[in-house]
């Protein structure tokens, strides 16, 4: 059709949408694609939705968030950051798109390490601007000196996730020291993408924005977190100048995020989910400790719900088709990467069907 826009050729179609339209006739297969968790808003929150609604509280909000969110954000977590720092947003997913459009000239560069979630490229190609990839194979860990190295006139941003969809690494206080200084000596912006943040295992989350806070935007929300998922509700706290652009770019396009749900959210600030955050660790083991012991190799990951092995044969194209015949779903490592030699599992279901995933990986080591 001739009247659509350049972007459009430019932006790749998800390569997960092929793998999901192979698996379509699987009645029943064991599922470790999809990156969320296995369990449900806890139904206090809903209430809480529910009763914003009944209170009819269901028109839009400022643009910058409502009242209750807001007052929780600065007054908790962001304790010590101002009111023009923070924007609550549709989800982390809204943060990024509304960070982009206001850092990103055509033509401009953003540094991705790879492996990486699938957004972060094709969001450049959506605006036009140039993605930068910086290789992390086999470990996944960030080298301050080659990132140094890749910066041009042209580089505005880096972004990244800890701990990372796909790979669940987290990196290091002292990776993220380094990091920060070439951040300083450039005059970069960090895109944090702290979304899976609640879920590390071993230590203390260390932070890119204790290091270089003037330089670090932060994208969280309760999409992980607390199952919400299509609640779409979240935020951006960063540089004034930033955030405010946002928020113009926010007020000409979703406009505020969903209002009862927002209320929902500012009470979900206050709900311990370290119960059910705790079974994912025990979900970490019992598929990392299976996959060594059926002499995969792979990376221990401190974090998120996903692990991203290296197939045992063959692209990770060719090996998730094997597995699809198996009856098992994983994704090839070509979804999230310049590379097509691993394959990502998310741990997002009981450990029955992950141990059944499991079984099924160790049937198909030695396969060719
Ligand atoms: N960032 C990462 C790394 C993710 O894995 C996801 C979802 O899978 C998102 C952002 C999108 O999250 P949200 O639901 O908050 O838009």
């Amino acid at each position: 059709m001739r009247n659509l826009a350049q972007r459009v050729a430019n932006t790749e179609a998800s390569g997960i949408r092929r793998i999901f339209d192979l698996a379509a006739n699987l009645a029943n297969p064991v599922d470790l694609s999809i990156g969320q968790p296995d369990f449900d808003v806890p139904d206090p929150l809903k209430e809480k939705a529910a009763e914003a609604m009944r209170a009819g509280k269901n028109a839009y909000t400022p643009t910058q968030g409502g009242r209750e969110l807001r007052s929780k954000l600065l007054a908790g977590p962001f304790k010590g950051y101002g009111e023009s720092q923070l924007l609550v947003t549709g989800a982390v997913s809204g943060g990024l798109l509304l960070s982009y459009m206001a850092l990103l000239n055509a033509g401009d560069e953003i540094l991705i390490p790879d492996p990486y979630f699938v957004m972060y490229k094709q969001l450049a190609y959506m605006l036009d601007a140039v993605p930068v990839v910086y290789d992390t194979y086999p470990e996944w860990r960030l080298d301050a000196a080659k990132i140094d190295a890749l910066v041009t006139p042209r580089t505005k941003a880096i972004v990244l996730g800890s701990p990372s969809n796909p790979t669940g690494v987290v990196y290091s206080g002292a990776e993220l020291r380094a990091l920060a200084e070439v951040v300083k000596k450039h005059d970069l912006i960090v895109i944090a993408d702290d979304i899976y943040e609640f879920y590390c295992y071993d230590g203390p989350l260390a932070r890119i924005r204790d290091f270089c806070p003037e330089h670090t935007l932060s994208l969280g929300g309760f999409s992980k977190s607390h199952a919400m998922t299509g609640w779409r509700v979240g935020w951006a706290v960063g540089p004034e100048a930033l955030i405010q652009a946002m928020t113009k770019f926010q007020q000409f396009s979703f406009v505020c995020a969903p209002t009862p749900l927002q209320i929902a959210a500012a009470a979900a600030i206050d709900f311990d989910m370290s119960d059910a955050i705790a079974t994912y660790k025990v979900k970490r083991d019992i598929v990392y400790q299976g996959l060594v012991d059926a002499g995969y190799d792979l990376v221990k990951p401190g974090g998120a719900f996903y692990i991203f092995a290296k197939t045992p044969w063959g692209t990770g194209t060719e090996f998730v088709e094997e597995c699809i015949r198996n009856n098992l779903l994983v994704i090839p490592g070509g979804c999230f990467s310049d590379r097509d030699t691993h394959f990502r599992i998310a741990y997002c279901n009981t450990d029955d069907v992950l141990r059944q995933g499991v079984d099924i990986l160790a049937s198909l080591k030695n396969k060719r």
